[in-house]
């Protein structure tokens, strides 16, 4: 099943590789390098779910996040936060921004896109007749 996955991620290896294994299973991606621009283009693309990346410039992740739960139109968008933090209470404070998932860097590419396929939202054209 394709999906569209914005992914909001400032370090352009990081964008390349988790661009690379969600498109090599179908997905279609979209990127953005920055918090701001990671909002406006949820708005205008209303991808399924985002990847998001906590250590950004500026504009950090928990901020991100709290932006888009706040917005009626972007709140029902599942949020994974991926980040390299690994400090006690990381989990937590990802959550308590409104994040649904977590995935800790670096990623691993074995399981990555699966982990990524479980926040996706089912799709109702493809269950089953009531
Ligand atoms: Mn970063």
């Amino acid at each position: 099943m394709t999906s569209t996955i914005l992914l909001i991620e400032d370090n352009a290896q990081n964008r390349y590789l988790t661009k690379f294994l969600l498109e090599h299973r179908g997905h279609r991606v979209l990127l953005a390098d920055s918090g701001p621009r990671g909002i406006a283009l949820a708005s205008a693309a209303m991808p399924s779910l985002i990847l998001l990346d906590i250590q950004l410039p500026g504009m950090d992740g928990h901020a991100v996040a709290r932006v888009l739960k706040a917005d009626p139109q972007l709140r029902g968008i599942p949020i994974i936060a991926v980040t390299s933090y690994a400090m006690v209470g990381d989990r937590e404070k990802c959550f308590a921004s409104g994040a649904e998932g977590y995935i800790e860097k670096p990623i691993d590419p074995d399981t990555f896109v699966d982990e990524v396929e479980r926040y996706l939202p089912a799709r109702p054209d493809l269950d089953p007749a009531p």
